[in-house]
């Protein structure tokens, strides 16, 4: 990507009203634009971002064997009425609107009662089952406050996955399976070292869910950590009695600030005969499906990530997630840019994703935006490089140098991460 062909820039101005250090950075760095409150676009090197860690997302749920679909964002009102979860008393985000005809419909905050009725469309028997099927959506929720950028928005993007079971075995083996998913996502954006299984509410359904939970001053959650044992307990569930069903002990637990980066429910067949979703086992005797559901917040896993790395120049992006590899430019006149223009081409022919700021602006400008974005390597092609064959490659997590001749530049970036 050439920064003379995007069209968003770096800005030192930002929302007046705009208060979360990950917003603020990601507006600054040009990676998104607030729309209002709680309503942000994701702009070229943004939509990057959050397209990585759906990669990695994706990747993880497919060797689950879970296949991907897309819900609609407009979901008819009788699908949530066998719930009782139409009404605003009973879920009090809801986005409404309706049709010329007068007819009611809802937009998506959640896709649970909309997906069980279409599954129960197609899986009938034992033999349909098991099945899990995900998607990323945007979700449209009327939060009472937005504060946290986009840690915390009306849209925002979801990953939400559902499994189908023929058992409450059968289940509980799928839903240790996506325990283990779900900490392979946070290690591989680079959250996991701070990231923590976490009992939380189970609402009406069963006792406990779990929320993975990733430690951040910024984060709305209060949780109680063992972090010998990486597990945790959400204030709103911790009581003397539920620490020794756990066993946890009080002494050993801190009392720290996160952010609720997933969740995961195992209704067991409850819902299911709830909703009405059944199957015909291997007698022909009709029986509740067993089902859960997992969510991912995309968008908030970008912010939070935003949160925990950056430094007093900008955003300093994990390899894995980062909206390019390399930032590239140049500094001096025609036959530095030109060979710029070959290292680029040479780099991207390697299959290295390059950010090349080839913009006519001073030195001192390209600089402080490499380092705002957040680029983990910046490679600098100066008047040195055409006399000498000499480069410079800084690490923006390390912020050391090293100088290199062409070849073995771009073999560090070629194999690197
Ligand atoms: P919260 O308690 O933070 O309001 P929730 O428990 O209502 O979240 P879920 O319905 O469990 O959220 O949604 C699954 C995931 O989606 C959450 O774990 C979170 O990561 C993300 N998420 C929920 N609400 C928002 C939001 N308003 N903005 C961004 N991400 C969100
Ligand atoms: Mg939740």
């Amino acid at each position: 990507m050439r920064i003379s062909q995007t069209f968003s820039k770096t800005t030192k101005t930002v929302p007046g009203d705009e208060k979360a250090i990950n917003a603020l950075l990601l507006i600054k760095a040009g990676f998104i634009y607030k729309e209002m409150a709680g309503v942000y676009a994701y702009l070229p090197l943004g939509l990057r971002v959050i397209e990585n860690i759906k990669t990695i997302i994706r990747d993880e749920m497919n060797k689950l064997g879970a296949s991907e679909l897309l819900m609609t964002s407009l979901q008819a009102k009788d699908v949530w009425q066998t719930t009782g979860r139409w009404s605003d008393d009973v879920v009090d985000i809801w986005f409404k609107s309706k049709l010329q005809n007068g007819t009611e419909v809802g937009l998506g905050w959640s896709h649970e009662e909309p997906l069980m009725a279409m599954i129960s469309k197609y899986v009938k028997s034992y033999r349909d089952l098991p099945v899990s099927v995900y998607q990323f959506q945007t979700k449209l929720r009327n939060e009472l406050r937005a504060k946290s950028g986009i840690m915390r928005g009306r849209e925002f993007l979801m990953k939400d996955m559902y499994s189908f079971n023929r058992s409450q075995k059968e289940l509980d083996d799928f839903y240790d399976r996506t325990k283990q998913a779900y900490l392979n996502v946070y290690e591989r954006v680079g959250l996991g070292p701070y990231t923590f299984m976490t009992f939380a509410s189970g609402g009406s359904f069963t006792q406990f869910s779990h929320e993975f939970q990733t430690e951040t001053s910024s984060g709305e959650d209060v949780i109680y950590l063992d972090r010998t044992k990486r597990l945790a307990v959400n204030e709103e569930v911790y009581s003397d009695s539920v620490l020794a069903q756990l066993g946890l002990k009080k002494s050993e637990l801190e009392q720290i600030n996160a952010a609720e980066v997933g969740n995961i429910f195992n209704f067991g067949s409850v819902k299911g005969e709830q909703m009405g979703v059944y199957f015909t086992d291997d007698k022909g005797i009709r029986q509740p499906i067993y089902l859960s559901s997992y969510g991912i917040g995309v968008s908030r896993l970008m912010g939070v990530i935003a949160e925990h790395f950056n430094d007093e120049s900008g955003l300093v992006w994990p390899e894995a997630i980062a909206p390019a590899k390399v930032y590239l430019m140049a500094i001096g006149e025609s036959k530095v840019t030109k060979l710029a223009d070959q290292i680029y081409n040479i780099l991207t022919g390697n299959g290295v994703a390059v950010l090349y700021d080839d913009r006519d602006i001073r030195p001192g400008e390209k600089f402080a935006d490499a380092d705002l974005m957040g680029i983990p390597w910046r490679v600098v092609v100066n008047s040195e490089s055409v006399t000498n064959d000499r480069y410079e490659i800084k690490s923006r997590s390390k912020k050391t140098s090293e100088y290199m001749k062409q070849e073995a530049m771009v073999k560090k970036l070629a194999i690197h991460g």
